[in-house]
């Protein structure tokens, strides 16, 4: 038997912007995407009778096909007909329909774990091709670090890493569907777009203050007036410090960007107390 251990690391996005619906229903969108070492964590070990097992520390996760896991464990065994099966350890630490990716970068790490359990010596890129087929976040979770992502979020620049900083994460405890906000957006309709050129050159210069100045998410023009605790969030981020905060992804999780540690630290406590959010995190 063997078995390795992975970390599947969630994402924030400093800029999202969507650009138009296409004709097929899908959103075209320019966005910013940044890992964070906020993780799940996957332990992978072979099985000898053939099958695909999965369990999670979380009782209302699915555990078969409807798992992106167990989805990006099955396209890579059925594609190289690896008789041996897995089982498949899934802990998350990432909040669950968040707007973090957290289901992407379950899904990147199962790819990555089972190319090397089964030496089938994929790489990097051919990983990510794959990635796509269970969703269009995955190749970038495969990557990982600072890209540009276009299309429809799979067409990856890398660009360079943001500069040092501490990333406050509040979760609201509100389900917010991707779909609903998605089928919401007016896309035709938006009156301000966030200057995603401006944020490549502030992380071309390493400038912090300028790529926060520049954070925008037009998904938030669905969520905000929908769900106010959002709006709330963000504003009392601003208040301990934060040199800006916005909403990631579709939501409903706020990330906000501080400079000093102390104020992180502070605004860190005040949240954890008590508030808005229901799950917390500081990372660097
Ligand atoms: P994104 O940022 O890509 O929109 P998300 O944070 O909105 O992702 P996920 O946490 O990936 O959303 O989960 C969305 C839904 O996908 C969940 O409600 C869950 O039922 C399903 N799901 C399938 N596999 C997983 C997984 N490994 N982890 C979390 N959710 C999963």
């Amino acid at each position: 038997m063997k078995e390795i251990k992975l970390k599947a690391k969630a994402k924030i996005n400093l800029g999202l912007d969507v650009l138009r619906k296409r004709e097929d229903g899908y959103h075209e969108v320019r966005m910013i995407m940044q890992t964070i070492p906020l993780y799940d964590k996957l332990t992978m070990r072979t099985a000898e009778d053939g099958q695909i097992r999965l369990q999670t520390n979380l009782r209302f996760l699915p555990v078969g096909e409807d798992n992106l896991v167990y989805r990006a464990a099955k396209l890579l065994m059925d594609e190289f007909q690896i008789k041996q099966g897995v089982e498949i350890d899934l802990v998350k630490y990432i909040p669950v329909a968040a707007g973090m990716a957290g289901g992407s970068s379950d899904a990147a790490a199962a790819l990555v774990g089972v190319n090397k359990l089964f030496n089938l010596g994929l790489s990097i890129e051919q990983l990510m091709e794959r990635g796509v087929k269970i969703g269009a976040d995955v190749p970038f979770c495969v990557m990982r670090g600072t890209a540009l992502a276009e299309g429809i979020g799979e067409k990856l620049t890398p660009l360079p890493p943001m500069p040092k900083c501490h990333i406050l994460i509040a979760k609201p405890g509100i389900h917010v569907s991707t779909k609903f906000v998605y089928g919401n957006l007016r896309a035709d309709a938006l009156k301000e777009h966030p200057d995603i050129d401006g944020q490549i050159e502030a992380l071309k210069r390493g400038d912090l203050r300028k790529l926060a100045r520049l954070m925008g998410n037009v998904l938030e023009t669905v969520t905000v007036p929908e769900y106010p605790v959002i709006r709330q969030i963000k504003e009392t981020m601003m208040t301990c410090g934060a040199l800006n905060a916005m909403m990631s992804g579709s939501g409903p999780t706020v990330f906000g960007l501080f400079e000093e540690e102390a104020a992180a630290q502070e605004a860190y406590r005040m949240f954890s107390e008590d508030g808005d959010a229901r799950q917390v995190y500081l990372v660097s």
